[in-house]
C-alpha cells in the first residue's frame, strides 16, 4: 500500500466499551486491479454492542459490502487485509478473527456471525428443495441428525414467518421474492448466531415485501436479541431499523452515531448531503438537494479528507488533513473539521426540533 494514503489520525487506538460483542480497529481492505491497488475500506474503527442494531450508510462503491465481508473472512481471493484487527468476544474472552484457523473460523462464520448477502435472491441454488439447502448449511457446521436438522428448519421457518413444512419441499423458483428472503433470513438464523450481517436484505423487493421483511427484522430482533449490521443505501429503513449508524464515505467511516443523532444532528457534510437527497426525511426543511460530483476513484483517492471536492464546507485545510472521527456529542463522532461550522449553520432547524 502507499503509505501516502494512511493518515496518521486514524491509526491512535480507540477503547473498546463495554457490551461489545464485535469490535473493528483500524482495519483496511484493498483488491488488486487492473489498475492499481482499490482501496475498498480504510481504517475503519467501530464497536458493536450485544443486541444492538448498527446501519451502515453511503453511497454505492463506498466499500460497505466489503466492510462486511471482510468481518466473516469472505474477501476474494485479490483482496487483502494490510493492517487492523477485528475482535469477537465468546463469552467474554477475545477472539482474533483475522487470525483463525479453518476449523475456528468455521465455527466463527455462520454460528457466531451469519451474513446475508446482497442480491442473495438468486443465490439459492434453484436445482435444490430449500430443505437441501438447509441441511447443507447445518451439516457443515455442526453434528446434528437429520431429524434435529430438520426441526430447526421447521423453526426458524416459522420463525420467519413461512409456512414452514410446504417451504421446505418447495423450490426456490416456486416462492415469491420476499418469501426467498425470508428464506435466506431464515438460513442465517439457523445456527442462532450472535451477530447477523444483513447486507441491503431488502433492496430487491417491492415497497409493500420491504416493509413487511423490515417488520420482521425488528421483532426477531426483539426476541432473539442477536446485533445486527444492517448495510442499506436507504436512509429511512436505517432510520427504522437502526440504534445506531454509521456514514461510510471511500472505505471510511465518517460518522457514527446514534440514530437520532444522525439524523437529526449531522455533523458531517456528507452525512448531511445524504439526508438532503432524502426527499421524505427533509421534508418541511429545505428542498431535496443532490450531492455535486461523485465518489472519488478508490485506486487515486484526493489527498485529504476524501470528501473535500465535493464538499461545500472545505477549507484549504481539508486538502491536507483527513480527521479521524472527532467527538462532536456524546457517543457521536464526525471525521469533519469543519463539523462546528455545519452544527452552527444548522442551529435554526435543530432548535425547533428540539
Ligand atoms: P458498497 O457495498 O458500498 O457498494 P463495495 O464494498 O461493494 O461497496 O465496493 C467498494 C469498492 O471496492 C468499489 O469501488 C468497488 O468497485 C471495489 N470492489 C469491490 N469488489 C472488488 C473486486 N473484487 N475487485 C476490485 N474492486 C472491487
Ligand atoms: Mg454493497
Amino acid at each position: 500500500m502507499s503509505t501516502s494514503t494512511v493518515s496518521t489520525a486514524l491509526t491512535e487506538p480507540v477503547a473498546v466499551t463495554a457490551g461489545t460483542i464485535l469490535s473493528v480497529r483500524d482495519l483496511w481492505v484493498e483488491y488488486r486491479a487492473e489498475r492499481g491497488m482499490v482501496q475498498a475500506v480504510r481504517g475503519v474503527n467501530f464497536d458493536l454492542r450485544k443486541g444492538e442494531s448498527l446501519a451502515l450508510i453511503g453511497e454505492s462503491g463506498s466499500g460497505k459490502t466489503t466492510l462486511a465481508v471482510a468481518l466473516i473472512r469472505l474477501l476474494t481471493k485479490t483482496a487483502r487485509v494490510p493492517r487492523g484487527t477485528v475482535t469477537y468476544w465468546r463469552n467474554g474472552r477475545e477472539v482474533d478473527v483475522l487470525a483463525l484457523g479453518a476449523e475456528d473460523l468455521r465455527r466463527f462464520r455462520w454460528k457466531e456471525c451469519a451474513m446475508v448477502f446482497q442480491s442473495a435472491l438468486n443465490s439459492l441454488n434453484p436445482v435444490l428443495k430449500v430443505w437441501d439447502q438447509m441441511y447443507d448449511t447445518v451439516r457443515y457446521h455442526e453434528s446434528m441428525s437429520k431429524d434435529a436438522a430438520w426441526q430447526r428448519s421447521l423453526e426458524v421457518l416459522q420463525m420467519v414467518q413461512l409456512d414452514a413444512a410446504r417451504v421446505l419441499n418447495s423450490y426456490p423458483h416456486e416462492l415469491s421474492g420476499g418469501m426467498r428472503q425470508r428464506v435466506l433470513l431464515a438460513m442465517g438464523l439457523l445456527l442462532n448466531p450472535q451477530v447477523l450481517l444483513l447486507d441491503e436484505p431488502t433492496t430487491a423487493l417491492d415497497i409493500l415485501t420491504q416493509r413487511s421483511i423490515i417488520n420482521l427484522l425488528r421483532q426477531l430482533k426483539a426476541t432473539l436479541g442477536f446485533s445486527t449490521i444492517f448495510i442499506s443505501h436507504d436512509l429511512s429503513l436505517a432510520a427504522e431499523l437502526a440504534d445506531r449508524v454509521a456514514t461510510m464515505y471511500a472505505g471510511q467511516v465518517v460518522e457514527l452515531g446514534e440514530v437520532r443523532d444522525i439524523f437529526y444532528r449531522p455533523r458531517h457534510p456528507y452525512t448531511l448531503g445524504l439526508l438532503q437527497a432524502v426527499p421524505s426525511l427533509t421534508a418541511g426543511e429545505s428542498e431535496m438537494v443532490s450531492i455535486p460530483g461523485s465518489p472519488p476513484d478508490l485506486i487515486d483517492l484526493p489527498s485529504g479528507c476524501k470528501f473535500h471536492p465535493r464538499c461545500t464546507y472545505a477549507i484549504e485545510r481539508c486538502r491536507a488533513e483527513e480527521p479521524a472521527l472527532l467527538t462532536v456529542g456524546p457517543q457521536h463522532g464526525a471525521a469533519c473539521l469543519r463539523w462546528a461550522q455545519v452544527a452552527q449553520d444548522r442551529e435554526h432547524v435543530e432548535t425547533q426540533r428540539a
